[in-house]
């Protein structure tokens, strides 16, 4: 029960706390106060003692207990009853689970002074508490020994919290740290130490030697921070910065922390923290950063970095004059036909020389490109196309010196696994001269360029000229109507007749497709039917081409009652993305029994690059020739492809092209490639064409050399389906 502050001044002896002033120095002015004022006064002290969360023990100078508070039996579980009268030495000793810290208690009340520390209480409901007791003797004026005093801090759930925290620090892998800001001195844990690999004598424990580990480009920022977080610490202080490790590299640590002591003027007296080792997630985030910017297979920069640094030129070019600089843009020739016929990987073997070769040649004091002189950036933007940025250049002739050099570098041939492949570049350039204002469009009109190489012969370089964007907007322009020329009934088909050149007679018919255009009149297939390949229309009009001639064909009374007693065959060209397409054998089956054809007297002509080992074109190539209908080799002698690699595939005839033929009579060496390509074919089982005889002279030479048919102006030019019938008609009454 509580007794009041009559009961405790009375107790401790009101004249001594009067004097002493030990539990609560008394103001000077106490000494002046007038009785009522002093009752007052002590009145609130008892009331505070009374109160205090603090257990508060008041004994008199034989170490008597005179007074307890309630927080006292709180803790401690002894009640007033017991306790007063009792000395306090032996309530200690009860109470005490620590025998070292009690004696030190004991030896204090021998000496007659003053003790403070924390030690481990069990209460007499057995549970153990940390508290924190301060014992302090109170003398009166002449320094005798009047009583003592002792007010003990139940530690106990600040303990917990701490261990609880000391244990989420130390789960977490963190580092603690503190800061003594007006002395500078630093206080570390061990696992701070272990993050920068330092034993605690190697390193000064002060804020100048930390500050000395930050690297050099994080130190200002830092400094910034801490400043920010000295003047005002509502927001903690949250920062990566390097510091160098013990070893001597540089390590990312994550510094969390925040002023945590003041003093009454609002000066930082301390900042504390957590620090946490961010190695892994900086090398994660560099090589994320490094990946958005670099091209994985080739692992030279990508798009985004070349735009940027084209950017970078444009601005540098008209913020100074006389700058110069420019785009190479580069695309390989048979590119496709590599990854098509030696499968992807091979591709990319040779897209990743190439880069390396890129690489090899424009590095500074290359003796192949010379290119010391200036800086650049070498970037794949996307297949097989890569862009040279040439910095700081003299004039367009540098670029163009770089780009020769280039070609001849590239075109060497590149051995990848038990292949030799030659590839060549075609570069289309832009200096700044013909710049357009921003990257993307330096980017295209190097396009431009590049095209314009490739079509004007390949391995060759073009310097770009704003006229060509007008040829390109024309090509646009006759992409645009080739789509509509279907619908407006613009295409139609020719037929160009073969003959047997041993008996001179009619044998069938090539069909060949034709645009007539509303204003630029007749357009060569070769001319759109790549365009048609490039921008999807190519199925179509392959339907549109194979559902004709086959009704014209069948139509035909002149076809099929031909006295020869060889059946007519019609051959239709097919292009590499209608073999691709799954559709494709069954729209021949119903083009043939819509128009009640047999599968023989159907041909589908295949370009020889084309007919190469791609499994997709294989199997459809097989299905084909399983459906009962022909296959030929056209264009033979342009492509790849040589005569030993003739038995791979399911064809029945070879076509020799119109570039041997034409120079059969001339040539010895046409001559003796078309007579071995006539042999193995023979040797294989295979029929063989001529196409594009112009003369006697060449159909006679074909019929010796042993060729089964010809084809070409010197029997008729590609006919319309009525002209055909006129043309077949007139060859029988010859
Ligand atoms: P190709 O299949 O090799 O067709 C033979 C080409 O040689 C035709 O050209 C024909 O007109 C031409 N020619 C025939 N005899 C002679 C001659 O004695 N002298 C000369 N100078 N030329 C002759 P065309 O019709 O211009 O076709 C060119 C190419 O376009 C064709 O070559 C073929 O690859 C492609 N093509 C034509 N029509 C189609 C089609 O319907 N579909 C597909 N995918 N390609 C087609
Ligand atoms: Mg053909
Ligand atoms: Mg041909």
């Amino acid at each position: 029960m509580p007794c009041g502050w009559r009961c405790l001044t009375e107790a401790a002896g009101l004249a001594h706390l009067q004097s002493t002033g030990t539990m609560s120095q008394a103001p000077q002015s106490a000494l002046n106060e007038s009785p009522a004022e002093q009752t007052l006064r002590l009145e609130r002290l008892a009331l505070v003692a009374e109160r205090s969360s603090n257990a508060v023990v008041l004994a008199d100078a034989e170490r008597r207990v005179v007074w307890v508070n309630e927080a006292f039996t709180a803790i401690t579980g002894f009640s007033a009853q017991e306790s007063i009268g009792e000395r306090f030495g032996i309530l200690l000793a009860r109470g005490s689970a620590d025998t070292a810290a009690f004696d030190e208690f004991v030896r204090a009340v021998r000496d007659g002074c003053g003790h403070k520390r924390e030690i481990n209480i069990r209460a007499t409901d057995g549970e153990s508490r940390w508290a924190l007791v301060d014992m302090q003797p109170m003398r009166d004026d002449a320094g005798v020994l009047t009583g003592w005093v002792l007010v003990a801090t139940d530690l106990t759930n600040l303990r917990a919290q701490q261990q609880l925290l000391s244990l989420a620090v130390d789960g977490a892998g963190l580092g603690t740290w503190q800061w003594e800001v007006q002395g500078g001195a630093m206080h570390c844990n061990d696992r701070m130490l272990e993050v920068i690999g330092y034993q605690r004598s190697q390193l000064g424990m002060t804020y100048q030697a930390w500050n000395a580990l930050i690297h050099p480009d994080d130190f200002a920022p830092w400094l910034a921070a801490v400043k920010a977080q000295l003047r005002n610490s509502t927001v903690a202080l949250r920062m990566s910065v390097r510091l160098k490790h013990a070893s001597g590299r540089w390590v990312w640590i994550m510094f969390t922390g925040a002023v945590v002591d003041r003093s009454g003027a609002g000066l930082a007296l301390r900042v504390a923290g957590v620090a946490m080792d961010v190695q892994a997630q900086k090398a994660l985030e560099h090589e994320l950063r490094m990946a958005a910017r670099t091209d994985g297979l080739t692992q030279l920069p990508n798009r985004s970095v070349l735009l940027h640094a084209i950017e970078l030129a444009i601005a540098r070019g008209r913020a100074q004059p006389g700058y110069q600089f420019a785009v190479l843009f580069m695309d390989f020739d048979r590119f496709k036909q590599v990854n098509d016929t030696l499968g992807h990987s091979v591709g990319d073997a040779l897209l990743r020389q190439i880069a390396g070769r890129l690489q090899d040649s424009l590095r500074p004091g290359d003796s192949l490109i010379h290119s010391s002189d200036f800086a650049h950036v070498a970037a794949r933007i996307g297949g097989d196309e890569f862009v040279v940025l040439l910095d700081d250049i003299r004039g367009d002739l540098d670029a163009e010196v770089v780009a020769s050099r280039l070609i001849d570098v590239l075109a060497i041939p590149y051995t990848i696994g038990a292949h030799r492949v030659v590839s060549s570049a075609s570069i289309g350039i832009v200096t700044s001269n013909h710049a357009a204002d921003d990257a993307d469009s330096v980017l295209r009109d190097a396009d431009i360029a590049m095209y314009e190489a490739k079509r004007t012969g390949r391995a060759r370089y073009v310097l770009f000229e704003p006229s060509m964007r007008l040829q390109v907007s024309a090509s646009v322009a006759l992409e645009n109507d080739l789509r509509q020329a279907l619908d407006k009934g613009e295409l139609f088909v020719v037929y160009q007749p073969l003959i047997s050149l041993a008996s001179g007679q009619f044998t069938g018919v090539e069909a060949l497709l034709r645009w007539r255009h509303p204003t630029r009149g007749l357009v060569p297939p070769v001319e759109f039917i790549p365009m048609a390949e490039a921008c999807g229309l190519i199925g179509a009009l392959g339907q549109f081409v194979l559902q004709t001639a086959c009704s014209a064909f069948a139509a035909m009374p002149c076809l099929s009652d031909h006295a020869s007693g060889l059946q007519p065959t019609l051959a239709v060209n097919l292009s590499r993305a209608q073999l691709l397409q799954a559709g494709l054998v069954a729209d021949v089956q119903d083009a043939l029994r819509a128009n009640g054809m047999s599968p023989e007297q159907l041909v589908l002509e295949v370009t020889e690059s084309l007919a190469a080992q791609d499994a997709v074109v294989l199997d459809t190539l097989h299905a084909i020739r399983e459906m009962g209908v022909a296959l030929s080799l056209d264009d033979f002698g342009t492509g790849y492809s040589s005569l030993s690699c003739l038995h791979e595939l399911p064809v029945s005839f070879v076509k020799v092209d119109r570039s041997f033929v034409s120079q059969a009579e001339t040539s010895a060496y046409h001559r003796v490639l078309i007579e071995a390509t006539i042999r193995m074919a023979q040797t294989l089982g295979l029929g063989t064409v001529a196409e594009g005889i112009e003369t006697e002279g060449q159909a006679g030479l074909m019929a010796t050399l042993g060729c089964d048919k010809g084809q070409g102006y010197l029997y008729s030019k590609p006919l319309e389906a009525a002209d055909l019938g006129v043309w077949v008609q007139s060859r029988k009454t010859v």
